[in-house]
């Protein structure tokens, strides 16, 4: 039988939030997109986006989150600003879940045994994963029987090799609690160096691909043939590059350190070094927003310029290590908020693999938010901004599951 329903409604669900977008997976653009906000917070908004048509704004207090999934579907099946007869329009639910352990590879069909993993790694991610659990359960209850898919941030990092997962520490530990590499951002990693290869031409079962994703949480990933091999976040997105508030990597003394000499406990300092670190806290506290410190840094501010210099430096660290690990590269790929916006900081990059003859053209380059070959035509390696698109990512996945 023909598969007959093409749309894809996508959760993204915080604490207090829920961000949606309902996807025709025919041609693969949005219909709608939204966010509720406060939810359980006096005060509640639903924002609602039908492309094309006017916003639309409900203020209405909601207790918890199947209150708020209730008017996202009111909102969608509104007569003047929905954009869906009824709910039997959405073939699935991708739910984007943060961390997904050991088990998942690929994204998965929610069942009570993918909700208990879900459950079992909320000490991991104890901000992301009740949340994630929130929304999913929420739309079981407004939508009983559809198919609800969770795609991971974890998955992508699942394809690493032991040698890069594993941590040099007692196994036991790794036997114990799985603690290990796990790579988040994988939905945008995956999809960017997939949407890269295609773009770039590039052989889909060899190509070497390194992906930059730069927002206010960054990391970076190497993969071979869309599989991949190295991930810059750890156990938790605290290690890796240096970020906006978190501090990526460090010696683990330091930890101790602190504690000790300003009389803090363990969770105190990694509450610093999750929150106020990054170029927040190398800045002397200017901004978590690279914008802001770039123009610190152009009125001569010192904090800054070291700040965003030491960005740009763990960058290059971390493309240069991923560079020797696959023996060369075919693309570097710049997304998320810095990536896709920040030329200087994509030519500083691009320009710093000259002597593996990367050349970024600085004309094409002078771009913001579009994919774009962003290295001259005799660049041995190809330069890519390319903007990511995590909810698209997940609604292939689901709409892929959802056809089984
Ligand atoms: P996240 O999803 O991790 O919150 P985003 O991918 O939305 O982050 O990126 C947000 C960041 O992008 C902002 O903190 C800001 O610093 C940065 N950004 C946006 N535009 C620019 C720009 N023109 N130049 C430098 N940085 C920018």
């Amino acid at each position: 039988m023909e598969f007959l329903m093409k749309n894809i409604l996508v959760i993204n669900c915080g604490s207090s939030s829920l961000k949606y977008q309902l996807i025709n997976m025919e041609n693969e653009e949005p219909l709608a997109k939204g966010l509720f906000e406060r939810i359980a917070i006096p005060g509640s908004k639903l924002t609602h986006e039908p492309i094309g048509k006017d916003k639309y704004v409900v203020e209405k207090d909601v207790k918890d989150h199947t209150e708020a999934i209730a008017l996202v579907f009111e909102a969608l099946t509104d007569k003047d600003h929905g954009v869906i007869k009824d709910a039997s329009e959405i073939a699935a639910v991708g739910h984007r879940v943060v961390q997904g352990g050991v088990k998942y590879p690929d994204s998965v069909v929610i069942d009570d045994e993918v909700k208990a993993e879900i459950k079992k790694y909320c000490d991991l991610a104890p901000l992301h994963n009740p949340a994630n659990l929130m929304g999913i359960e929420a739309v079981e209850k407004a939508m009983p029987g559809i198919t609800n898919v969770a795609a991971f941030d974890t998955s992508f990092g699942m394809g690493m090799p032991e040698k890069a997962y594993k941590y040099a520490i007692p196994s036991e530990y790794y036997d114990k609690y799985h603690i290990r590499r796990y790579g988040f951002h994988g939905t945008s990693h995956m999809y960017v160096s997939q949407e890269a290869i295609k773009f770039a031409g590039l052989d889909k079962d060899t190509a070497r691909v390194i992906v930059c994703h730069l927002g206010n949480g960054a990391s970076i990933s190497a993969s071979i043939g869309g599989k991949c091999i190295d991930s810059s976040m750890g156990l938790t997105p605290l290690e890796g590059l240096i970020m906006g508030t978190r501090s990526g990597d460090i010696d683990p003394a330091i930890v101790q350190y602190i504690c000790d000499k300003e009389n803090r406990s363990v969770d105190e300092v990694l509450n610093i070094l999750n929150k106020k670190s990054g170029v927040l806290g190398m800045s002397g506290g200017i901004s978590s927003d690279f914008r802001d410190i770039e123009n610190a840094a152009a009125d001569g501010n010192k904090l800054a310029e070291v700040a965003l210099e030491a960005f740009r430096y763990r960058i290059i660290k971390y493309v240069g290590a991923y560079i020797a690990a696959m023996g060369g590269v075919d693309a570097i790929c710049f997304t998320a908020g810095v990536g896709e916006n920040d030329k200087e900081t994509r030519r500083i990059v691009g320009n710093a693999f000259g002597y593996l003859g990367a050349k970024i053209d600085d004309n094409a380059n002078n771009v913001r938010g579009k994919r774009t070959m962003i290295s001259t035509p005799d660049s041995k390696v190809k330069l890519i901004l390319m903007p990511t698109n995590e909810e698209l990512a997940i609604a292939r996945d689901a709409y892929r599951l959802a056809k089984k």
